[in-house]
């Protein structure tokens, strides 16, 4: 890679990854021009403790998958491979210091920022791209964010992981609402399934 490179961070539980992350990648990479957008799947992410996370080798092999095929996209395990609670500022502090970083975030975790781990320095770092998603508030967000914000202009798409599961979970199908590599996946493993 190229010194000086304007790298899109795109982190997340990706349990499962699902159409509205691809499109809010996307939406970076067409109207920020960033050279690459870089999906980093949580090793264990402090925010959901409380709740079971999928083997982080599940979800670091369908967000490859739901990833492949488009160049300006890469899947990243720096975070599935250390150990102990994933931290951004910890991530950010592992890329070189003269790549130019933004933060792709949905609107429900940008409007939470202030609460993460040495949040000063992170917001120092990085501007942050934020994806509108329903149900959230644009003031929120731009109290939290302050000055480095730009607003990604996606379609309001209402799907979560939470919902995605909660369907496979009722045998209801998620086809479509996430990349057909993913759903063969999910298939395939069984996950989600109340009777694995
Ligand atoms: P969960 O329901 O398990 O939290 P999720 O759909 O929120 O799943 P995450 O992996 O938690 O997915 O999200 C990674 C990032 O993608 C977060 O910044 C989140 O806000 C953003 N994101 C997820 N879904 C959407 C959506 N429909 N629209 C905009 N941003 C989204
Ligand atoms: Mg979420």
């Amino acid at each position: 890679m190229l010194p000086g490179v304007h790298r899109a961070i795109l982190g997340g539980t990706f349990d499962p990854p699902h159409l509205a992350h691809l499109v809010a990648g996307e939406a970076a990479y067409r109207q920020l021009g960033v050279d690459v957008v870089s999906f980093i799947p949580a090793g264990s992410p402090w925010q959901k403790q409380g709740r079971e996370v999928t083997d982080a080798r599940h979800r670091l092999v369908m967000t490859r998958l739901a990833t492949g095929g488009v160049p300006y996209f890469e899947t990243d395990d720096r975070e599935v491979t250390r150990d102990g609670p994933t931290y951004t500022f910890d991530t950010l502090q592992t890329f070189p210091a003269d790549e130019q970083i933004t933060l792709i975030l949905g609107a429900d975790a940008a409007a939470g920022i202030r609460s993460w781990h040495r949040a000063e320095e992170v917001l120092a770092r990085c501007r942050v791209a934020v994806a509108p998603r329903p149900g959230t508030d644009r003031r929120a967000v731009e109290e939290a964010v302050g000055s480095r914000l730009d607003w990604l202009d996606v379609p309001d798409l209402d799907i979560s992981g939470t919902a995605l599961r909660r369907r496979v979970a009722e045998g209801a199908s998620i086809r479509f609402l996430v990349p057909e590599s993913v759903y063969r996946y999910v298939t395939t493993y069984r996950l989600y399934r109340e009777d694995r």
